[in-house]
């Protein structure tokens, strides 16, 4: 299984590829995570990116997931968050999988009006130490400021503070929201409406997922 969860910043990618990871058993790949993690370990060229809401060079994101689906892990598939976000980036997925003989089955867009994606961002929070992911209003820790799964406190990402919000939304805009019309002239889009509730926004992505995917698989 091959898919490519998409839509703008805080639509909730992140939390429906967890939930598919652990449904199908492959690998969930962020590319925000694997920055957000190279910077924790020292890597501060990506910080004027990642920090600002501005997209990191082509060129070093594909170079990154290139290297991550090569991996034994992603065998039997994978799940794509937050790549590809620009044409070019598309276009180099496409070669690295003709080239491991696999092709995405489906890309899900996720669609939600700005109001609601802007408000999720603010409430957004995660574990620094596990990225266990929450939200405030939605998906609340049972213990305030703490991760239910390790117990560690609970952090707001530099990049959900307004302004760098802003520049992200214009950012998906401009470079990635183009990519919708290139997967669907490809035929290879399915909507779903992310404003629901994370496990009716699962159900929804489940039902696409089983019609469009091998039996065998
Ligand atoms: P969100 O989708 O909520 O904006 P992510 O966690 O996917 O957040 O990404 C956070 C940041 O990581 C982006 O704003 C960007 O700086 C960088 N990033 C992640 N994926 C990509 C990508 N495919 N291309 C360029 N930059 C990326």
């Amino acid at each position: 299984m091959q898919l490519i969860i998409f839509g703008p910043p805080g639509v909730g990618k992140g939390t429906l590829s967890d939930m598919l990871s652990a449904k199908y058993k492959v690998p969930h790949i962020s590319t925000g995570d694997i920055f957000r993690n190279e910077i924790k370990s020292g890597n501060s060229e990506l910080i004027q990116y990642v920090e600002k809401g501005l997209l990191v060079p082509d060129l070093v994101v594909n170079k990154v997931v290139e290297k991550g689906l090569k991996q034994e892990s992603c065998k039997n598939g994978f799940i794509l968050d937050g790549y590809p976000r620009t044409i070019d980036q598309a276009e180099f997925l496409e070669n690295v999988l003709w080239k491991l003989k696999k092709k995405v089955d489906i890309v899900l867009n996720l669609v939600a009006s700005e109001e609601e994606i802007v408000g999720r961002l603010a409430a957004r929070r995660n574990c620094g130490k596990c990225g266990a992911l929450y939200n405030l209003v939605t998906i609340k820790p049972k213990k305030k400021d703490a991760c239910d799964k390790c117990g560690n406190s609970l952090v707001q990402r530099k990049d959900d503070e307004p302004d760098t919000v802003k520049k992200r939304v214009q950012v998906y805009n401009q470079e990635t929201a183009p990519l919708v019309d290139h997967y669907k002239k490809k035929k290879m889009l399915a909507e779903i409406d992310a404003s629901k509730k994370p496990k009716e926004v699962f159900n929804a992505a489940v039902r696409i997922v089983e019609r469009c995917i091998p039996k065998q698989q």
